[in-house]
């Protein structure tokens, strides 16, 4: 019997030296030959440490064990049971914290690569259709509103579609699919898999009505009055946090949302086929340390950046990014400035932002959070000539929702207040799930809070209309 390979099989990617130049896609798949390979790696355990790391509780031996025996749309079905969005989650879940940190492998060598696996059967399930029908119960005559096109108000959408409701999902931006559309860019998530997820809600009759913000264009209580039979609130967090120090203000200085949002779904990188403007800066400096700040630095290099430096207060080991993102940033060129915290935004006589000046810090006593806090080192300020910045420390939730319906229970953080279990808001047929219960989390999260509260809601459609308990 063949030794089995105690190293993952690598998957491809383009060449770092190319890749910076361009939007396409960075990885770039398994083919069948190195899947089944990756898939004879697993052990198939019978109690899998890995599913108890997964937080939609995902089969997997169950699926890799169906791409084993080459059943790979079996697979893919397997893994929709749990998880609406693989192809999405097989390229962006932080698996190295999630399965794959508990796959008993790893004791021996890399654990099983789940995240490409999951990610290949997802591909392949799109590229061989064998046109098994999605199962559909028949039309209930009932509506369901659905606030929000990010992956929670995605599988809201399609699970109650299947369950035999008419869904109108209302979203706030001119494109669909929330930060898969606007934040992650092209080279990282394609925006063609986004697109075939919003292809297969209309192939199940959803309707997606964009340019409508919900608590301004029209408000819940409205959306019942319309006769829709309960609500799901997924907006998300999309209100950007600033560093609060002087000069953020000046032109030059962009918050992450802006940037991102002004590549990805406006298409500044496409000029000049798109017209949207974008600063194409030489000198880019980046603040955070998550995976924000990793798809702005990378976007920045690919938009013309000569020197892209990337700030972060604390070092590189409590950098919460991806580790395939840093990965990638670093041999693409990024130059990172850890332990260092801007201070102040300098401009000139035109108000166009011409340089930094900012902190050296060393690691203190651990905060709050249980990382050692940075603080400053005495005489350790300097000046960088800069002329782009991005701002990407983190989001709170847009409170634009929640403010035109303030009987709603919010956090002191304007997050929504739900029943875990359920979804259920302290309102009457509001749900909700998702970044803006939980505050900026991932994907998964707030897929698996979709599903969630999917289940629920059809649970009380159920019990206002018969009577039946819940
Ligand atoms: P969102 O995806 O934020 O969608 C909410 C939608 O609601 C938006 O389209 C918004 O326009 C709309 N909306 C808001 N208010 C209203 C309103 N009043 N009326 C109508 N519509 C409204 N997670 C990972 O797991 N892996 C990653 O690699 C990763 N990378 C990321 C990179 C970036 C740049 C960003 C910003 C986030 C990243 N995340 C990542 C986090 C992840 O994308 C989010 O946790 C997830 O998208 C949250 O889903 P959601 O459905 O709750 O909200
Ligand atoms: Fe396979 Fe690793 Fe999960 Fe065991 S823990 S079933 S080896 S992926």
């Amino acid at each position: 019997m063949p030794q089995k390979r105690s190293t993952r099989v690598p998957m491809r990617s383009q060449d770092p030296e190319i890749r910076g130049g361009n939007f396409l896609e960075v990885n770039l798949g398994y083919s069948e030959e190195e899947a089944l390979e990756e898939a004879s790696r697993c052990l198939m355990c019978r109690g899998p440490q890995c599913v108890k790391g997964c937080p939609v509780g995902i089969d997997i031996p169950g699926f890799i064990r169906l791409i084993k025996e080459g059943r790979i749309n079996d697979a893919a079905r397997l893994i929709k049971k749990k998880n609406s969005l693989p192809a999405v989650c097989g390229r962006v879940c932080p698996q190295e914290e999630q399965c794959e940190a508990l796959c008993v492998v790893a004791k021996k060598g890399d654990p099983v690569g789940i995240g490409n696996l999951e990610r290949f059967a997802a591909d392949y399930e799109a590229a061989h259709p064998d046109g098994t029908a999605v199962e559909m119960a028949p039309e209930n005559g009932h509506g369901i509103a659905v606030i929000g096109s990010g992956p929670a108000g995605l599988t809201v959408a399609s699970d109650l579609a299947r369950k035999g409701y008419r869904v109108t999902v209302f979203e706030g931006l001119h494109k669909a699919g929330g930060v898969l559309a606007y934040g992650i860019p092209e080279f990282r998530l394609p925006k063609a898999i986004v697109e075939r997820e919003l292809e297969y809600l209309a192939s199940l009759g959803v309707e997606i009505r964009c340019n409508i913000l919900v608590g301004a264009s029209i408000t819940i209580p409205e959306l019942f009055d319309e006769g829709y039979r309960a609500v799901f609130v997924g907006t998300g967090a999309g209100l950007p946090r600033f560093l609060g120090i002087p000069g953020e203000n000046l032109n030059g200085v962009y918050s992450a949302n802006e940037y991102l949002t002004r590549s990805n779904l406006m298409r500044a990188y496409d000029f000049p086929e798109a017209d949207t403007p974008i600063s194409h800066g030489a000198r880019v400096a980046v603040f955070g340390g998550g995976n924000v700040a990793m798809d702005s630095a990378r976007t920045a290099l690919r938009l013309g950046g000569k020197e892209v430096m990337l700030f972060y207060r604390r070092s590189r080991e409590e950098m919460p990014a991806r580790k395939e993102e840093v990965h990638h940033a670093d041999q693409e060129g990024i130059n990172w400035q850890f332990l260092t915290a801007p201070v102040e935004f300098i401009g000139d006589e035109k108000g166009r932002l011409k340089a930094l000046r900012s902190q050296r810090m060393e690691l203190g006593e651990p905060d709050e959070s249980g990382r050692r806090r940075p603080v400053p080192i005495q005489g350790g300020e300097f000046v960088t000539e800069i002329d782009t910045a991005i701002v990407a420390i983190g989001n709170d939730s847009n409170p634009i929702l929640t403010r035109s319906m303030p009987e709603l229970d919010t956090n002191r953080w304007g997050n929504i207040v739900v029943e875990e279990a359920t979804g259920r808001t302290n309102c009457r047929g509001i749900f909700a799930g998702g970044d803006i219960v939980t505050g900026a989390a991932t994907v998964i999260l707030a897929a698996g809070a979709g599903r969630t509260a999917a289940n629920a809601m059809h649970e009380y459609v159920q019990w206002i209309t018969w009577g039946e308990p819940l």
